[in-house]
Order: structure tokens, then C-alpha cells, then sequence
């Protein structure tokens, strides 16, 4: 008799992709074994890892439905009440404001979100958690449980389904045979909490400086006075920032910022983040589908990618639970999430590809498209109502 062990769907990833896709399947009947190489203590207690996620209204109303959003602690919710655009060193903001909303969205470190979705998946019924240990082989056959499994620990897994959430370097993905679409920037991203003088008033600002982008972001604070500070250069640039002491280091955000905020102190660890956009050339086939950043690693500077890895494992849960249990391996099953979440993904990742290109090139025609493209912006309605619905949905 085989040793295997057998479920119905294996999740590979219990990032935030991976652990809502689990949630998602609650009560559906099917087993379900999810795959970390993180040990359990760091998923029960993740530590800061500098990202303020910026979630849209959708996903709010997503983290309610899975019982989330009530385990995130209120006082560490930012709201975001206004959003403004900024080109080098230009006087003019292209702005998005709440129009009569309360707010535009909210500001939520990341590890407080996947810590609430751990507590979530912990206990349900049905649920294999196997942390601190890693995939290292994978495929899909033919049979019943074509999917299969060989964990570092020799175990192997079989299933009738295989789910990739592996992140945007996705391990399973390759193993699949499924191509991928890569750029990696030569760019790193770093993000750290900082305290100001001036206070943030729940504006995030997005600047797209001549040879930086910054953005500052508001942190839930009582006075108001602590932002996230991301900025984006060459990735020896970041590695030189990061290896700086904490006063130099503020002294040179302060000269980085030229006056925009003054008074800086770190607060906290400096995380950098080596930027890379990939998009999966399929999302899914027989008895297999990617979600989150293994199907779509979006560059974060119009902060999508964990709100699309949201919707698409939505889009998937409610494909599988409509499903007869025997179907949901099938090829024609699973198309269906591949089609819905392509046409969700495909112009945010286009656009913000797009966007990412016209405001890094420094050649004069591209800095006079961008000055006149955010003025445009400002004057267009329907332009601005696309945008914002963009930024909220
Ligand atoms: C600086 C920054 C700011 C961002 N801000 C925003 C924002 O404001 N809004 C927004 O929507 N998005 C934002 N994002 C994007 C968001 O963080 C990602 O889209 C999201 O984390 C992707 O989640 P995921 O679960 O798909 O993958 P990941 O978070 O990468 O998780 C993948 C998991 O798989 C595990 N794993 C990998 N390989 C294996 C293996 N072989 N075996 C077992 N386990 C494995 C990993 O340990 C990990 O836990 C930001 C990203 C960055 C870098």
C-alpha cells in the first residue's frame, strides 16, 4: 500500500495569497493540505516586514466575509484620505480625494493581516498545515489524484489538486513547465517607518522624482506624525542606504526629501526589496492553478499585487465550490479562473508596467509626457474616475 498521503486541493504557500485561498475553501467539504517553508512560529507571529499594505474597498469586504478583518487591531488601521501624484520637481499634484467616501482606503501592515489570516486558517476543518517545509518536486500525471508532491522531508503528497502560491519566483511554477514573463528592474525597493515633524493629515503621496521614486505613506499614529517612507533606486543605491547608521541614515532621507518632510527619525528596521514584475503565461491547466504573485507579480508602486491576489484566489474558490468534488481538477473547470482573472490582472499589470516606464525615464520628451500626463489627468474626469476606481474598487 502506498505511504502517500492524499487530499483533495495542496497549497503550496502560506503567504497571504495562499492562506485566504484556504480560508476561502472553508466548509466546502474538501481536504485540504497547505505547504509552508516558514516554521509555524513565524506564521502565528510574523514579524514587520516594512510593507503597508493599501487594500481596496473590495478587499476590505473580502478580509469581513473570511472573518479577518475584526483579529486586525483597529488602532493599527491607517485610513487614507487623500492620494496625490507628484512629478519631479514640479509644484503640481495630480490629487484623489475621497468625494464624500469617509475614506479612499486604508493602510494596514503587512504582517498584522497575514497574522489574522493565520488565526483564521488555524483549526479548520479539513486543514493539513505542514510549515517548515519546502516542495521539492512537483508534477501533474493522470488518475484521480494526479497531483503530486515531494516535500524535504521525504514525504510525498497527492491531490486532486494542485494550488502554486509560492510567491512571484514560484518554485511550482517551473516544475509545471509554465512559462513566465520576467523583468527584474536592477531596481530595489526600501521601506521603513520614519518620524516627522509635519503631520501626514492621511495623505499619501506618491513623487516621482528625477532619478527616485518616494512615496509616503500614513501610519496609524496618535499625532499623526509617522509615515512609510518607500523609495525606489538602483539596487546598489538601496544596499548602500541600508548598510548606513540610523542618524545618517535619516540625514540623508531629509537631504533625499528636500524639505518635503523635516525633523526624520527612523523608527524601526529598514527592509529593501529587489523589484521584479512577472506574469505567468498560463494561470492554470488539468489539475493545476497559480495564485497571487505566482500568477501575477505586480510592481508595487501602484500597490495591487496582494488586492489581485485577493480577487483571484476569490475567483478560484468560487470556481471549485461549484464544482461536482471529482471535477476539480478539470482542464475546463479551471479555465474559467484562468479567463476571469486574466481580464482583471491584464490592464492593471499593462498599466502600471506602462506608468513604472514613462515616470523612470529621464530623457526630455518622457519628462515632458509625464508633466503633461498628470495635468491632463487632473482635468479629465472620466480619466480621474478610472484611476480612483482603480485605486478603490
Ligand atoms: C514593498 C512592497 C509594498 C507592497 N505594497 C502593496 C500594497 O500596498 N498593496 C498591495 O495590494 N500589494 C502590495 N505589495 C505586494 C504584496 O506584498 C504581494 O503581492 C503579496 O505579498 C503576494 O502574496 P503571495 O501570497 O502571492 O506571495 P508571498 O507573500 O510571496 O508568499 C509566498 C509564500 O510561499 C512560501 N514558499 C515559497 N516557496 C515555497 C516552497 N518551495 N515550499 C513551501 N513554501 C514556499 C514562502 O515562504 C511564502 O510564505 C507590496 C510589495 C512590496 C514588496
Amino acid at each position: 500500500m502506498s505511504d502517500d498521503l492524499m487530499f483533495d486541493v495542496v497549497v503550496v504557500g502560506a503567504g497571504p495569497a495562499g492562506l485566504a485561498f484556504t480560508r476561502s475553501l472553508a466548509g466546502a467539504g474538501l481536504s485540504v493540505a497547505l505547504i509552508e517553508g516558514q516554521h509555524e512560529a513565524a506564521l502565528r507571529d510574523p514579524a514587520f516586514d516594512g510593507r503597508e499594505i493599501a487594500l481596496t474597498h473590495h478587499s476590505m469586504r473580502l478580509l469581513k466575509s473570511l472573518g479577518v478583518w475584526d483579529r486586525i487591531p483597529a488602532a493599527e488601521i491607517s485610513d487614507l484620505r487623500e492620494a496625490r501624484v507628484l512629478d519631479g520637481g514640479s509644484a503640481f499634484a495630480l490629487t484623489f480625494g475621497a468625494d464624500g467616501a469617509d475614506r479612499l482606503g486604508v493602510l494596514i501592515p503587512n504582517h498584522l493581516i497575514r497574522r489574522a489570516l493565520f488565526e483564521t486558517v488555524q483549526g479548520q476543518a479539513g486543514i493539513a498545515l505542514m510549515a517548515g517545509r519546502r516542495v521539492t518536486a512537483c508534477g501533474v500525471g493522470e488518475g484521480e489524484r494526479r497531483a503530486w508532491l515531494d516535500l524535504d522531508d521525504g514525504t510525498t503528497i497527492r491531490a486532486r489538486l494542485l494550488v502554486a502560491a509560492d510567491s512571484r519566483f514560484s518554485g511550482v511554477r517551473d516544475q509545471l513547465g509554465v512559462g513566465v514573463e520576467m523583468d527584474r528592474l536592477g531596481r530595489s525597493m526600501m521601506v521603513c517607518r520614519m518620524r516627522h515633524d509635519q503631520p501626514h493629515g492621511h495623505v499619501a503621496t506618491e513623487w516621482f522624482d528625477h532619478g527616485q521614486t518616494v512615496a509616503l505613506l500614513p501610519v496609524a499614529d496618535a499625532e499623526e506624525r509617522v509615515s512609510s517612507v518607500v523609495l525606489t533606486l538602483a539596487a546598489p543605491a538601496i544596499a548602500g542606504l541600508m548598510g548606513l547608521s540610523p542618524q545618517a541614515f535619516a540625514d540623508e532621507m531629509e537631504r533625499r526629501l528636500k524639505g518635503r518632510l523635516t525633523g526624520l527619525e527612523l523608527v524601526g528596521t529598514r527592509h529593501a526589496y529587489p523589484l521584479a514584475t512577472t506574469w505567468s503565461r498560463r494561470f492554470a491547466g488539468e489539475g493545476f492553478a497559480l495564485i497571487g504573485d505566482a500568477a501575477v507579480g505586480m510592481h508595487p508602486v501602484t500597490a495591487h499585487g496582494f488586492n489581485l491576489g485577493l480577487r483571484g484566489q476569490e475567483t478560484l474558490a468560487k470556481v471549485i465550490r461549484s464544482a461536482k468534488s471529482g471535477d476539480i481538477c478539470s482542464g475546463r473547470l479551471l479555465a474559467r479562473y484562468e479567463r476571469e482573472h486574466r481580464l482583471a490582472s491584464w490592464p492593471l499589470y499593462r498599466g502600471t508596467n506602462a506608468l513604472v516606464r514613462l515616470f523612470t525615464d529621464e530623457t526630455p520628451p518622457a519628462r515632458l509626457a509625464r508633466g503633461a500626463a498628470l495635468r491632463a489627468g487632473q482635468a479629465t474626469a472620466p480619466f480621474k474616475a478610472v484611476v480612483k476606481r482603480m485605486l478603490t474598487a
